[in-house]
């Protein structure tokens, strides 16, 4: 990339707080102008204000008529269960064995891991996400699979071996010793290698004995930059299951608390049948909880307390947890969460949950120094969406009088064609004239 300016003139809307803490937490302006110097954000503000400061060999990108946004933020997401998303099963456990587990066997072919990482990440584009925590396998090679890819395309990506040496089949199992030895190497690869991240991945309490999260908390505290990442408190069949295998512990999360797994840059999944003490230990160690409500929905498991959460002001971020998730899409995802706050007699404003798919996840991530919003210096990944992109939502945006009314419009009626284009460092990942050549 040379070193002109780049700069996106568009509606551009980014966070500084949430919406439901802060009166004051977001940036609009209807004409605005994203400025982006090679990788990074240089401005960001109205465009009468900021055209004059462009240098005269600035490139100007004609946006109007759309919407600049931060690069949406996936923060639980299995890139090996693509091929088997909108699997029918009654239930995770049944689906974990129909589906996930036979799946995931082909990822032993580091061939077969890169044909899928390349296509996952395409989808991840074409759906405007430019940053996502991820799941591998238990196969070192998936690791390396996802990260060879993720790093030639200059995104920044947080992804680690799952880790289980108990209750799945023998093909899918490490050991609790060479679970932590693989999973080192792999960080001493990949951790902080360009924007790669790594995440040490023990897949849930019950597929890990008690010597796998040993080990696994002693990695963590080796090395307390890195990620992790679990499921807790999904179902209620898998609640008594860890209860049955962990009878010590007070409850499911305090599985993970007892091994030293929860801390900031900790991140768990689900987080539906959490109690108040486990609510208050979260929000105490700055441990993050992964909203996945397509796949919630689609399992069957159980519905987000807003209410609980908030008042334990436990830290929150958006995911698609695809396979389980049926929806690769954000929008699709925003438009799921706002009906089980509404199950939960919570009212979800569109502002949150864009809110929650950019800064709410980089700061869930500790990450909000690089990614999540339009600070100067920031990494420059964005999204540009089209209001216009179906009859409908055209119909319904043009008679939009608000910035509310507008963004509830996309996160109910949009999806992937909403998608314009997806920038991550300053480069075009994808448009909706097709995925850009890398
Ligand atoms: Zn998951």
């Amino acid at each position: 990339m040379s070193n002109t300016i780049q700069a996106y003139r568009g509606s551009v809307l980014h966070f500084n707080d949430d919406p439901a803490i802060a009166g004051d937490s977001y940036h609009w302006h209807e004409d605005g102008l994203l400025v982006v110097d090679g990788e990074r954000v240089l401005a960001a503000g109205d465009y009468d204000a900021l055209a004059a400061t462009l240098p005269a060999d600035a490139k100007l990108h004609d946006l109007r008529g759309k919407l600049i946004l931060p690069g949406f933020i996936d923060t639980h997401i299995h890139y090996p269960q693509s091929d088997m998303i909108a699997s029918p099963a009654p239930g995770l456990l049944p689906w974990l064995e129909t589906y996930t587990f036979p799946t995931e066997r082909k990822f032993q072919d580091p061939e077969h891991a890169g044909d899928v990482a390349r296509f996952f990440l395409d989808e991840l584009a074409r759906s405007g996400t430019t940053t996502a925590m991820v799941y591998c396998t238990v196969h070192p090679e998936s690791v390396d699979a996802f990260f060879t890819e993720s790093s030639a395309r200059n995104l920044r990506m947080i992804a680690g071996k799952v880790m289980m040496d108990r209750n799945a089949p023998d093909f899918l199992c490490d050991t609790a010793e060479s679970g932590a030895r693989d999973s080192e190497a792999l960080i001493r690869r990949w951790h902080k290698q360009g924007r790669q991240l790594y995440a040490l991945t023990p897949r849930f309490a019950p597929t890990s004995t008690e010597a796998q999260l040993e080990l696994t908390g002693d990695l963590a505290r080796a090395y307390p930059d890195t990620y992790i990442q679990s499921h807790v408190a999904e179902n209620t069949d898998e609640i008594a299951w860890v209860k049955t295998l962990y009878p010590q512990a007070r409850s499911y999360l305090d599985v993970y608390d007892r091994y030293g797994l929860l801390r900031e840059r900790a991140m768990y999944g689900h987080c539906i049948y959490l109690d108040d003490a486990d609510r208050a230990r979260m929000a105490d160690t700055g441990a993050a909880a992964a909203l996945c409500p397509t796949s919630n929905l689609f399992l069957g498991s159980g519905l987000f307390d807003f209410p609980a959460a908030d008042a334990a002001r436990m830290r929150l971020s958006l995911a698609t947890d695809v396979g389980g998730g049926t929806s690769f899409s954000m929008l699709r995802t925003m438009n799921e969460i706002y009906k089980v706050a509404r199950m939960g007699g919570t009212y979800l404003p569109a502002l949150r949950m864009f809110y929650l798919a950019t800064l709410g996840g980089a700061r869930s991530l500790c990450l909000e120094d690089s990614i999540g919003s339009f600070k100067p210096g920031n990494e420059a990944d964005f999204v540009v969406l089209d209001p216009q992109c179906t009859p409908l939502l055209a119909r319904r945006t043009d008679r939009c009088e608000s910035l509310e009314e507008l963004l509830f419009a996309l996160a109910l009626l949009g999806d992937d064609r909403a998608v314009a284009a997806t920038y991550s460092a300053g480069r075009l990942l994808a448009s909706s004239s097709g995925t850009a050549a890398h």
